[in-house]
């Protein structure tokens, strides 16, 4: 059995992976010519590392993450502790601890696993044939690959999600932007092992810890999409924004190097059901583009691979019908994750300001319970519970 994948972002290489080590062919195709992931870092919440532990990666893993053993929220402006707490209790309850990763890092790792002389970069896919009995995908330069089925981890604006829903998709834009990037760790910002965000005016800054004593760093601000941007402004557009904040987020703003900083409009796209047709079936955004508010879109890919390789091992009845049985396993629960990240991403940024001054109140009151809840709650359900 030979499996066409097509996208090596973090969704493609742990399917990739997964499909080898379960004795499948597999051929990755990859459009870009070098590992250069958009985004600085992302937190691996424990559902996406015990996706990489059933790989066989999690000292990969450990070695790769940040530790991060408690979460604070502080008032923006003031810089008022709102409230503090431990991490403990999400480990206990789910079993597994989250790692904040670099992102080029997490990217290079799944690349090495997988065997990164084996991918084929510089291949665009633009069109998917499927006979009934084999699918082909035909790449920008002409030429063409075969396989039993093919998995499109083609990303957010996947061409492939467009093959198997028959119509292009509309993304729609959350209203924000977020600039990303790592900074050495600096206690200014925040306690070395703490994820640390600063809350205010519907806007939100954060540094959470990655290894070798970086912090992930990322602002969020509302504001139209579209704007005009030159990377060399970043402190100058961020004071802007931030100016009149706490002295730790200026600190913050004054390290941070403009031209590793990325700046990144967000969109997502409105769930849908149907991830398969015939051959070809969908993987991580290309199947559920998220807000990352709730840091589950990654996490999500992870258990799109593993679950997708769960059913193509265990059933018997052909291709077609694997892919149909990942499908009905799999897109409520991403689907539910998209849905509560475009919550969580309303009230953080102040789509009504009476709810998000309301979180703020709640903030001020919380012992972390209702928050290690929430959390507890996006990871339970994965394919490794
Ligand atoms: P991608 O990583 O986008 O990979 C798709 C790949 O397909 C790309 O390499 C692309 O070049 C390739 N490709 C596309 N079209 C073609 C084609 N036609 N032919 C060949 N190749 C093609 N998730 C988390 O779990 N935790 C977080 O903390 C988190 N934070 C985030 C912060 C931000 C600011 C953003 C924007 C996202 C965040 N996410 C997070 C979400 C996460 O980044 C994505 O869900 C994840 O990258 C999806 O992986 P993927 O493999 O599906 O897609």
């Amino acid at each position: 059995m030979k499996a066409i994948i097509i996208g090596a972002g973090m969704g493609g290489l742990s399917a990739a992976i997964a499909l080898k080590q379960a004795g499948f062919e597999t051929e990755v195709y990859e459009q870009v010519t070098e590992n250069k992931p958009v985004g600085a870092a992302i937190s691996v919440w424990s559902n996406g590392v015990k996706c990489m532990n059933y790989l066989g990666l999690h000292e990969q893993m450990v070695k790769l993450g940040g530790v991060m053993d408690s979460m604070a929220y502080v008032d923006g402006l003031t810089g008022e502790g709102m409230c503090q707490f431990s991490l403990a209790p999400l480990i206990e309850q789910v079993g597994q601890r989250p790692f904040p990763v670099a992102r080029a890092e997490l990217q290079l790792m799944l690349m090495q696993e997988y065997g990164i002389d084996e991918i084929h970069f510089g291949m665009r896919m633009v069109d998917i044939a499927d006979d009934g009995s084999q699918v082909t995908a035909t790449f920008a330069d002409g030429s063409t690959a075969t396989g039993d089925l093919l998995i499109g981890a083609d990303g957010a604006k996947s061409m492939t999600r467009d093959y198997v829903l028959g119509a292009p998709t509309q993304r729609r834009y959350a209203g924000y932007v977020n600039w990303n990037g790592l900074v050495p760790v600096n206690t200014d910002f925040g306690p070395a092992d703490q994820w640390t965000t600063y809350v205010g005016e519907g806007k939100r800054v954060s540094v959470m810890p990655v290894s070798e004593g970086r912090f992930y760093f990322f602002f969020d601000v509302p504001l139209p999409a579209g704007l005009d941007y030159d990377r060399a402004s970043a402190k100058e557009v961020l004071a802007e924004h931030f100016g009149h904040w706490a002295p730790g987020v200026q600190s913050l703003i004054s390290t941070l190097d403009p031209m590793t900083t990325n700046r990144v409009e967000i969109f997502d796209v409105e769930p849908f059901h149907t991830w398969t047709k015939g051959r070809v079936t969908l993987v991580g955004d290309a199947g559920h583009n998220t807000t990352p508010d709730i840091g589950q879109g990654g996490c999500s890919a992870m258990e799109d691979a593993i679950a997708l390789s769960i059913a193509l091992r265990v059933n018997t009845l052909g291709v077609e019908d694997a892919l149909k049985r990942y499908e009905k396993k799999r897109t409520e629960r991403a689907g539910d994750l998209v849905l509560r990240a475009r919550k969580r991403c309303d009230v953080t940024h102040a789509k009504d300001p009476a709810a998000t001054q309301a979180w703020y109140d709640e903030l001020r009151c919380e012992d972390g319970t209702g928050i290690v809840r929430g959390i507890v709650s996006n990871i339970e359900g994965n394919p490794l519970d």
